[in-house]
């Protein structure tokens, strides 16, 4: 293996092991979105069912109240025949009135409360589907995630070790250079040259010099310190 061969090779190397890296790192926050969703999920699950509960729960007081209410419009009614003086049969019959708007508006409520528990009730079984269907997506997420980050570990060491073999392949002089751009620009430190023009910075080199990188002379670019190699 030529030596830019061997550059060419460490570059894509090191640019996948810095993905596969990020990829890795990124991992739990993937996950925590994936919970977070579960959560929500849950969460309206959860509450659907109480507001049936609390419904039900409105309805059975409502009722409480619309029973007291009848009683005392029983007894209201019941006093008015007995009444003479004018101003009292007056007094009483709005008490009348206003228990009888009060019977009036608890029955709405009840009925309407009906009809809300009705509808709810029969949004039951989606609810539950969906609520299942999220815990199912979840599970199916973790096996997943679980396969791809064992594949991406296998991918990594199999990566260090051909980067490892390529880097074998520069001579000592070559490999102090190396060593010393890798330590700073890291997967940056290679640049591939495309008729005379280093992609790492746009500059351009002298014919002379690109005709002895491509017979696989190691040379850094002048301008950003890259090391090059022609663009394949
Ligand atoms: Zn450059």
């Amino acid at each position: 293996m030529s030596v830019t061969s061997a550059l060419r090779e460490c570059h894509r190397l090191r640019v996948h092991l810095r993905d596969l890296q990020a990829e890795i790192d990124r991992g739990p926050r993937v996950l925590q979105e994936h919970q977070n969703e579960l959560e929500d999920e849950r969460k309206a699950h959860r509450d659907h069912h109480d507001a049936i509960r609390h419904l039900k729960l409105k309805q059975r007081e409502d009722e409480g109240t619309l029973k007291q209410t009848e009683v005392r419009l029983a007894k209201l009614e019941e006093q008015l025949t007995g009444i003479s003086v004018q101003k009292e049969y007056a007094a009483k019959e709005l008490e009348i009135t206003h228990a009888k708007e009060k019977k009036g508006e608890l029955e709405d409520a009840i009925l309407a409360t009906i009809t809300e528990i009705e509808e709810k009730t029969a949004a039951v079984p989606a609810v539950e589907d969906k609520w299942k269907a999220a815990q199912a997506e979840f599970a199916q997420f973790q096996t997943e995630a679980a396969e791809r980050l064992e594949r991406m570990r296998a991918d990594t060491e199999a990566s260090r070790a051909d980067l490892a073999k390529a880097e074998a392949e520069l001579p000592a002089d070559v490999k102090r250079t190396y060593d010393s751009v890798v330590k700073a620009k890291g997967p940056d430190a290679f640049a591939a040259a495309k008729n005379r023009v280093c992609q790492g910075c746009r500059t351009t080199m002298t014919e002379q010099q690109f005709t002895e990188l491509r017979r696989g002379a190691f040379r850094t670019c002048a301008a950003c310190g890259r090391m090059q190699y022609p663009a394949e």
